[in-house]
């Protein structure tokens, strides 16, 4: 296994219990895994990713970096901190048109230097190869995928399962369900290899976020893709099929990035029990998804649920007309 990579992030991230929301729902023990704290400019799961990605990068010689995302993406602001401290120059392909004034994510990745690239179209598949050829002599171009889900930023997660191995351990906690945001595949992949590698065994939830396909497929056989990858490099001889790959497709009826009450009203539950931001695309959704679950008895009585915390702050500032709102702490 490849043990090499770049230090960007703090680990381990806390693990922690609930203690309010777990007596609010009081059938459950409700565990929180910290990834918004990784500390890489706001912190986030891209992180751990970026570890091995960006090592990928320097031991290839590589000094120049390209990577593409939503205006909101997370995975660019966090690949715009990582290359700013590994001083390698930053290239961000964002979809759409240039706003007037930058806000959130796309705010700190100006902020972390990256040069950013507007395709002002939103459905084209991005054509990484149009932007390097334009690179002058004596630079290399890395390119990182969206969400930095290939099977070389997957392997940060596949760690993160001994992270969390070792923790459940130490903590005397065993966890029956877990749930999180799954959208480019690499968190759910990484997680599955580890499962298996690391021999943790509980029930995986994945929220998917999005509601079509994306650039590469199917969400389900971009991670079984991802995880075959992985097999021959981990030495893994499970055999792994499509129906093995969990995804809850309840919650992504409105697009991606599409805010709606489901996410504000998680956003302000753990805000208001815990104190703890999630973000409106992928955590307030996936939150959602797992208070529903808890409320529609989809669980069993007295289990261990765990939630993963993936991050993705710093939207909330490009969402403020949609998180202003009060009808839902009126009602509570
Ligand atoms: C990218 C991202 C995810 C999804 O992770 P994938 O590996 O792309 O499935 C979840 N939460 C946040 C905050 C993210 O930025």
């Amino acid at each position: 296994m490849i043990t090499n990579k770049y230090n960007l992030g703090f680990f381990p991230t806390p693990m922690h219990k609930l203690e309010n929301l777990s007596k609010k729902y009081s059938d459950y023990n409700i565990y929180i895994k910290r990834d918004d704290q990784t500390g890489l400019a706001s912190g986030g799961n891209k992180t751990r990713k970026l570890e091995y990605l960006i090592k990928e990068a320097i031991d290839t010689n590589c000094n120049v970096v390209f990577t593409a995302g939503a205006q909101q993406s997370n995975h660019c602001r966090q690949t715009a901190a990582a290359c700013a401290l590994a001083n390698i120059e930053c290239h961000i392909i964002v979809k759409g048109n240039e706003p007037k004034q930058y806000q959130g994510n796309l705010l700190l990745s100006h902020l972390l230097g990256a040069k950013i690239h507007f395709t002002n179209n939103d459905d084209k598949e991005i054509d990484f190869n149009s932007y390097t050829e334009k690179l002058e002599k004596g630079k290399k171009a890395f390119i990182i995928p969206i969400g930095g889900s290939n099977i070389t930023g997957t392997l940060g997660y596949v760690e993160a399962i001994k992270e969390l191995k070792l923790q459940l351990e130490k903590q005397n906690v065993k966890i029956d369900y877990l749930f999180f945001a799954s959208s480019s595949g690499g968190t759910q992949a990484g997680i599955m290899l580890g499962m298996q590698l690391y021999k943790l065994n509980f029930e995986l939830i994945p929220i998917k976020i999005d509601k079509d396909a994306n650039e590469k497929g199917e969400l389900a056989e971009v991670v079984l893709n991802i995880i075959n990858e992985g097999k021959t490099l981990l030495n893994i001889d499970t055999e792994y099929k499509l129906s093995d790959i969990p995804l809850n497709r309840n919650y992504n009826e409105s697009e991606y990035g599409v805010l709606t009450n489901n996410e504000v009203s998680s956003i302000n539950e753990l805000a208001l029990t815990e104190g703890i931001l999630l973000d409106p695309v992928y955590t307030g959704r996936a939150f959602y998804g797992m208070l529903d679950c808890l409320k529609n008895k989809m669980v069993r009585k007295k289990s261990n649920i765990l939630f993963w915390h993936t991050g993705g702050i710093p939207a909330l500032f490009e969402y403020a007309n949609g998180l202003t709102n009060i009808n839902y702490r009126q009602q509570q």
